[in-house]
């Protein structure tokens, strides 16, 4: 690709510093924000639409359409707020660490822009208080925006670490954590774009939609549209992990398969290791298999075969790791994490991960598999009240359609069958 089909993490060097205020202004820095500024709000919103931009927290919903749920005009509050939810932890999940370590600048002018396009006078960054360089980073950039005048003048800008909990990462648990209470979710309607923190309208985006931004002001919605290979507009941040020969993070067209990011990109498979499954956007989505790899990873070509790409971080399951030892620590990671409302997702993950640590002491019993596959069922869409619960089920229920005979190797040989195996 050229270097304007790479909008997001252009420029970045390798050596993983920041770039700081002047560099930024050197590469055209802070120009889009006052073209956003030359136009009518509506009018910016309209061009966030137009670009096709999807939310890259994982859900792909419509930038645009979000941003116009706001209300404006005559209906609206004087006080609204723009949140960037850089909540990042989901395990296998991390690229958003990079935009905010290497590139705040460009974060700052994006939630710049898309504070003007909703008219909100204060905006807050909730960063994952695990990512002290990116907060430190954070606040640097900041303050740098304020020394120069860019901030403070109409838009206030604070950087809030997290206490440390997945699911603040969910908007509106987000929302109450900033309000200083127990990060719950709360009901949906009303949806924050009306009813947001501390009852005023709130608009919450993820690191990497704000900081498609810039770029969707400078070049236009037809050029952010052409850099994608399918119908979803723009590039995406893709990340490899597992026993690949060169994992990390890599900015491609949308629409890119996981076979070519595994092939070309992460180097193919390590050490004579086979691919056997991925989970192709953090810890919360379905196991794919090989059947899968010629997918076109984006929002409407993975929801047409009933999947999800969630974050597009994908974590590679090899043939010499344990797949029940695999989700044992991803449902223990739920479990742990559950903010303990609804009773499928607080004691259902209880049990999930109770049998199967047992499968991995060798104590499973083939009645555990039925009792898994019913977790699995129970803790699916619609019977909680965020989607923590669901996110969970995703790969337990099709780990057990998957690795069921895993399972009974276990239960044949009375332990772990890659007990000896380093991980
Ligand atoms: Fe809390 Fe889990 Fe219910 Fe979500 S699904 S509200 S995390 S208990």
């Amino acid at each position: 690709m050229s270097a304007t089909k790479k909008p997001l993490t252009q420029h970045i060097r390798t050596d993983g510093e920041m770039i700081g205020f002047q560099e930024y202004i050197q590469l055209g820095g802070y120009q889009a924000v006052q073209k956003a500024k030359q136009m009518a709000p509506q009018d910016v919103t309209k061009l966030v639409s137009d670009s096709g931009l999807g939310g890259r927290g994982g859900a792909g919903f419509s930038t645009g359409f979000k941003m116009s749920a706001v209300p404006m005009g005559d209906d609206a509050s004087k006080t609204k707020y723009l949140i960037c939810n850089a909540d990042e932890m989901e395990p296998g999940t991390f690229k958003d660490r990079l935009l905010l370590e290497c590139h705040p600048h460009q974060l700052i002018e994006g939630m710049m822009i898309s504070a003007h396009a909703i008219q909100a006078t204060v905006a807050y960054i909730f960063v994952r208080g695990e990512y002290k360089l990116s907060i430190q980073r954070l606040e640097h950039a900041v303050q740098e925006a304020y020394a120069q005048g860019l901030l403070g003048q109409g838009l206030e800008m604070y950087v809030h670490a997290s206490a440390g909990r997945y699911i603040c990462g969910e908007e509106t648990a987000l929302l109450n954590a900033l309000e200083g209470k127990r990060a719950t979710p709360r009901a949906k309607p009303p949806f924050p774009q009306t009813v947001g923190l501390w009852g005023k309208p709130t608009l919450v985006n993820n690191v990497e939609t704000l900081s498609c931004l810039p770029h969707i002001v400078n070049h236009g919605a037809e050029w952010f549209k052409s850099l994608s290979k399918t119908a979803d507009a723009g590039t995406k941040l893709y990340g490899l992990s597992g026993h690949v020969n060169n994992p990390g993070l890599f900015e491609l067209p949308m629409g890119t398969t996981a076979r070519e990011l595994i092939e070309v990109h992460a180097g193919g498979m390590k050490d004579g290791r086979k691919f056997r499954a991925l989970l192709p956007g953090g810890a919360s989505t379905d196991f794919w298999l090989e059947d899968k790899l010629d997918v076109p990873m984006d929002f409407s070509s993975t929801a047409k075969i009933r999947t999800r790409m969630g974050t597009g971080t994908i974590i590679i399951l090899d043939d010499k790791t344990c797949p029940v030892g695999m989700l044992l620590s991803l449902e223990r990671f739920f479990k742990q994490e559950s903010c303990g409302w609804c009773t499928p997702c607080r004691d259902g993950l209880t049990w999930v991960e109770k049998i199967l640590q047992a499968f991995e002491n060798g104590e499973g019993r083939e009645e555990d598999i039925e009792q898994l596959e019913r977790h699995a069922r129970l803790l699916g869409p619609g019977s909680t009240f965020c989607a923590l619960a669901p996110g969970a089920a995703s790969p337990l229920g099709t780990g057990m359609k998957y690795f069921k005979e895993e399972f009974l190797k276990h239960i044949d040989e009375k332990r772990c069958p890659y007990a000896n195996h380093l991980h």
